[in-house]
């Protein structure tokens, strides 16, 4: 009997990782030896009935990655190599326009004057993204549904095999056409819908009536099974208010919610700073509101700006800070930011960084995806590859602090983001995270976690 690849997988390669199965169905990428991939190689172009001997073979055939079939490769399963590196996901802001005028737009969509793309333009993105081998999109503005063509935009990425992962949306324009037509070529992304608060939603966005809007998205997507979190920015006035929105938002079938922090960027860096919140304002208050949150087993996810990520039912949680301790001898080589490593962003005229609030300070500075090669996109010279390719060696040499940190095994430097805006410097320490681990937030979270008898996730 032959056997073949299982159709979620494709065989797939990039510059220093040449062999992987990429699970189209999630966008996982399972990275393998040369033996497993020859394995995988001989085991469909021939019949296999000795090589079912081999090890390796039994054990793929156990994974349900090799199956009993009598076919060749589907097309989109047969191995592609590319010359870029491997890069997980493209997060891209497809339009800067906006039919909102939040008061923190760091996209400042309410008074833009960019121009943003037209739809040949988007296709050529598309085009570039398949070339990098990069299939999991996420989406994101300006407003994406204020797109006539959204649609047509996720369809052609679809049949370039990319895979639409998440759309972040304030979910005023969403409708049930949108709804249907995405379901109908096979699109379930996570829908990121805004957010802030009972009392405070329609006064951020600028707009009345946005938050009956956001809840009716809500329903519209629930309705549909699909996967919904919601982005909550906390404000000063909403910050005592967050157990209440938790309790009001457990009917709503959410799947999590991610609360975020305001930075001084776009919009709000002309008139937020009366109302923002500073970090150690927020880890006060989660330390104290934690017991609580544990206590009422919310039915979704919660994320607090970074600092505790805590599971459905409160069954486990996370210090998505503390990025899991490494050897010393290690930390030299290791990225310094992964987020970057393994994701780009794309502004709304095409300009490519690493992280989306670096990038909309300085995005017209970066090279254009549509116009630029591989070779000068990923060139160390570009902020993209500073932030992507640079090793917190390459940190150690101009940050002391960080170097000689005796945290630093576990938070790894922090967020060059951060730094940024706290001291205009990339290569600075980020505040945020000294204020949480040599303010002793860290352990004092651990602590109560332990106490709270919830394990921590590995
Ligand atoms: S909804 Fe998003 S893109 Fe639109 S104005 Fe508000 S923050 Fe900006
Ligand atoms: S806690 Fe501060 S000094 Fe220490 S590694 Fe993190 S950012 Fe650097
Ligand atoms: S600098 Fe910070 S926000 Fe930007 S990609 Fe890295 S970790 Fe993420």
């Amino acid at each position: 009997m032959r056997m073949t690849l299982s159709a979620k997988f494709a065989l797939r390669g990039w510059k220093s990782l040449p062999y992987a199965l990429v699970d189209i169905t999630t966008g996982e990428s399972y990275f393998i030896t040369s033996k497993t991939f020859n394995a995988i190689i001989d085991a469909t172009s021939q019949d296999t009935a000795y090589l079912q001997e081999s090890e390796v073979i039994s054990c793929l055939i156990r994974e349900n990655i090799l199956i009993e079939e009598d076919r060749e490769l589907f097309d989109y399963q047969k191995y592609k190599q590319y010359s870029s590196r491997y890069i997980k996901n493209a997060h891209w802001a497809v339009t800067n326009l906006c039919n909102y005028k939040c008061k923190h737009c760091f996209i400042s969509a309410p008074t833009t004057t960019r121009k943003g793309l037209d739809t040949g333009s988007c296709k050529m993105i598309i085009d570039k993204l398949e070339e990098f081998g990069i299939y999991n999109l996420s989406i994101t503005g300006g407003e994406p549904f204020i797109r006539k063509d959204i649609i047509e935009i996720m369809q052609y990425a679809k049949s370039k095999g990319i895979l639409l992962t998440g759309i972040f949306t304030n979910g005023s324009l969403l409708t049930k056409k949108h709804i249907n037509a995405m379901l109908a070529i096979g699109l379930r992304p996570t829908f990121y819908i805004s957010f802030d608060g009972w009392e405070t939603h329609d006064w951020l966005r600028g707009v009345k009536g946005a938050r009956e809007k956001a809840m009716e998205a809500i329903a519209l997507l629930k309705k549909n099974h699909l996967p919904v979190h919601l982005t909550y920015m906390i404000l000063k006035k909403s910050l005592k208010l967050i157990l209440q929105d938790l309790d009001s938002l457990a009917m709503l079938g959410v799947d999590k919610i991610r609360f975020g922090l305001m930075s001084s960027t776009g919009e709000w860096s002309k008139s937020g700073e009366a109302h923002n919140v500073s970090f150690k304002e927020v880890l006060e208050h989660i330390v104290k509101i934690l017991p609580e949150i544990i206590e009422r087993k919310y039915p979704f996810s919660i994320d607090v700006a970074g600092i505790i990520m805590i599971e459905q039912y409160a069954s486990k949680f996370r210090i998505p800070m503390d990025k899991g301790r490494i050897d010393d001898e290690l930390l030299n080589k290791i990225p310094c930011c992964t987020c970057a490593r393994n994701s780009l962003y794309i502004n709304p005229t095409g300009c490519l960084t690493g992280c989306e609030i670096l990038g909309e300070l300085e995005g017209e500075h970066y090279p254009n995806i549509i116009t630029a090669d591989a070779d000068s996109l990923f060139c160390m010279s570009h902020g993209y590859s500073k932030l992507a390719n640079r090793s917190l060696g390459d940190l150690f040499q101009v940050n002391r602090d960080c170097q000689t940190c005796q945290y630093v095994t576990v938070c790894r430097g922090g967020c060059r983001a951060n730094a940024y805006f706290h001291s205009g410097n990339i290569n600075g320490v980020d505040n945020n995270a000294c204020t949480f681990f040599k303010g002793g937030y860290y352990e004092q979270i651990l602590q109560l976690m332990e106490a709270l008898k919830v394990c921590r996730c590995e």
